[in-house]
């Protein structure tokens, strides 16, 4: 494990905000979120090194149901991540997009359907190898690129896993053309799943970022801040138990804890080995009598959010300068 300062702007000044378990795969190891005194930046301090964070990746990690709903939320994915890219498609020659963390590769793929041309970075092991277009193995920032050749480069649901942040901010401003676009999509630290319902996959999510912070970064790095988008139509960051946590901070006037917060559906599937089906739902009910409220109000909820822009999940566009 190892401590570290604060990343955006070098503080060592941090208080602990909640702490919490990997719930995937180590439940009895236990990480501090903290948050930096002076810029408000979250992150997991202490923290595991580069190499020990390999650990929290198993291959389980990567699997992904191959079904056809799943395929079907892919493609709606892909069009709410690409539409952030549409304002460039005007104009002469064909774009050319850089995808942070590509995974098998799915995104640049329908991007090259919409007529791009694609590269992209991923440091673990792809399933199957991507040989259709250009691969950097390695991570972004040490990548063999040092021009500006990108119009695009964008990174969904990255950021919040990499060890140095700064760097890879740095990396899109030295390699995105002026007036290109560097498009990332991570959580919202401001919104109550990420800070009090214990939401976050630590320590796979080292990193927690307010819209304050993100401006920063960006500014710091010779990006401007063109707009935020705060919504579920790409990633979803769920309430969860948001009901259980109004009723013990503000009605009992007490604290919410991790061991405050409900098992999730598939992790009470999981520790007592059910399949899904009618009767697991039942004993789940029954297990957490409150959850089935808290769920069926979740639509109401997440909309509210929404409007005021407190969901769990933001995209952020910054412009090259
Ligand atoms: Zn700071």
């Amino acid at each position: 494990m190892e401590t570290v300062a604060c990343n955006l702007c070098g503080s060592e000044r941090a208080r602990a905000v909640y702490e919490m378990p990997d719930r995937k795969f180590f439940r009895d190891e236990f990480f501090t979120v903290v948050e930096c005194g002076r810029c408000g930046l979250g992150f997991v301090n202490p923290r595991p090194t580069l190499a020990e964070i390999q650990k929290y990746y198993p291959a389980k990690y990567y699997q992904n149901p191959s079904t056809t709903s799943h395929s079907r939320y892919l493609v709606r994915r892909f069009s709410a991540e690409a539409s952030y890219l549409k304002p460039l498609e005007n104009g002469n020659g064909r774009k050319r997009l850089l995808d942070v963390g590509c995974g098998n590769g799915e995104f640049p793929r329908f991007m090259v359907a919409r007529g791009w041309e694609v590269e992209g970075v991923e440091i673990a092991k792809a399933s199957q190898p991507i040989t259709d277009f250009q691969i950097y193995t390695e991570e972004f920032d040490k990548i063999p690129v040092h021009e500006p050749r990108y119009d695009a480069v964008t990174a969904w649901a990255v950021m919040e896993h990499v060890h140095d942040p700064m760097a890879y901010i740095r990396k899109a401003a030295e390699v995105v053309k002026k007036g290109g676009l560097f498009v990332f999509l991570v959580q919202n630290f401001q919104s109550v799943a990420s800070r009090h319902l214990f939401c976050e996959d630590v320590p796979r999510h080292l990193y927690f970022f307010t819209r304050e912070a993100v401006k920063q970064y960006l500014e710091k790095t010779g990006f401007a801040l063109e707009k935020e988008v705060n919504g579920r139509k790409i990633y979803k960051l769920a309430p969860y138990n948001w009901l259980g946590f109004i009723v013990r901070t503000r009605l009992l006037g007490k604290k919410y804890e991790f061991r405050d917060a409900p098992l999730t559906s598939k992790e009470f599937r999981s520790v007592y080995n059910l399949r899904p089906g009618l009767v697991t739902a039942l004993k789940y009910a029954a297990y957490s009598p409150t959850m089935v409220l808290d769920r069926m109000l979740w639509p109401l909820i997440e909309t509210a959010q929404i409007l005021r822009e407190t969901y769990g999940v933001s995209t952020f566009v910054g412009r090259k300068l």
